[in-house]
């Protein structure tokens, strides 16, 4: 695999980032992921675009305008010769001897892009449906900025892995907050599809978004807030989103069967008028 560092493309086994690097140090870094189909990049200026904002809500400067980073992921999707998958991007505050305050200015950044094989269409795990366990959610307030500090995440997922199921969903005052690496929502008997409105509370999801557009098209309305755990076990349908997944349904929360157990005609619906969106990207 090829990967790219700070400028240049390099073998993966060769690349070496150093120990007083801050994204190590001190997790101080954004990161960002698109999804590649059929060699291209799945709702890349979003993705951009969102990664400019992250980096300048913790005051790094982005290292590259949205059509230079484009021509990177290009040349990393091509040199790979990704088909199907991920695109990661991540910038880090540099390097400097450890001290919490920023390094002085001019002191580069680390910039690292890397590329993972997947299948997001041809996932079995859409076609049975994923189970989910409800989890606490301990992360911090600014959960807006795509952090590489993904501590609380790491946890919840490991707890979905021992559990046997697919995600983790964080909960906070009885209320579904996000999957450890998704957006929650569910849809109700009477055609509602809900989902927690955008704050500083939540990542602003890629694919949230373009899902959020499409409802209508599924003959689904739209109910911006937070739903409970209790809710979600009452909903008809259930499913998370994100780049690497898509649209996943679930049919199954902490033990409890939605429904009939298998992907929901919505969320079916919905998962295939995103492939839709993203093949014609
Ligand atoms: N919420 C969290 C906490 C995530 O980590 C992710 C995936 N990065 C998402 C939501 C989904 O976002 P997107 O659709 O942009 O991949």
């Amino acid at each position: 695999r090829t990967v790219y560092l700070n400028g240049e493309f390099v073998p993966l086994d060769q690349a070496r980032v150093p120990v007083m690097d801050r994204g190590f140090l001190f997790a101080d870094g954004i990161y960002e992921v698109s999804a590649v189909l059929d060699g291209k990049l799945v709702d890349n200026a979003a993705h951009l675009a969102r990664l400019d904002r992250s980096l300048g809500e913790i005051g790094i400067a982005n290292p590259h305008d949205a059509a230079a980073w484009e021509r990177l992921q290009a040349d990393l999707v091509a040199r790979n010769g990704l088909v199907e998958g991920l695109v990661y991007m991540q910038v880090t505050r540099g390097v400097m001897e450890r001290d919490f305050g920023f390094p002085p200015a001019g002191t580069p950044t680390t910039v690292v892009m890397f590329t993972q094989a997947k299948k997001i269409v041809a996932n079995p795990l859409a076609e049975s449906g994923a189970r989910v366990i409800t989890v606490e959610d301990l992360r911090w307030k600014r959960r807006d900025i795509k952090s590489v500090a993904l501590l609380a995440q790491v946890l919840a997922k490991q707890q979905a892995v021992e559990a046997g199921v697919a995600e983790a969903w964080m909960v906070e005052d009885g209320a579904v907050t996000e999957g450890s690496s998704s957006t929650a929502f569910i849809v109700t008997r009477d055609r509602t599809l809900i989902t927690r409105p955008l704050s500083t509370a939540l990542l602003p999801g890629i694919t949230r978004a373009s899902v959020l557009r499409l409802a209508g098209e599924a003959d689904l309305r739209v109910e911006e807030r937070l739903f409970t755990v209790a809710e979600a076990l009452e909903a008809q349908e259930a499913f998370y989103t994100s780049a690497s997944s898509f649209v996943m349904p679930v049919v199954e929360i902490d033990g409890t069967r939605l429904g009939d157990g298998v992907p929901g005609p919505l969320s079916r619906r919905l998962r295939a008028l995103y492939l839709e969106v993203a093949r014609g990207a």
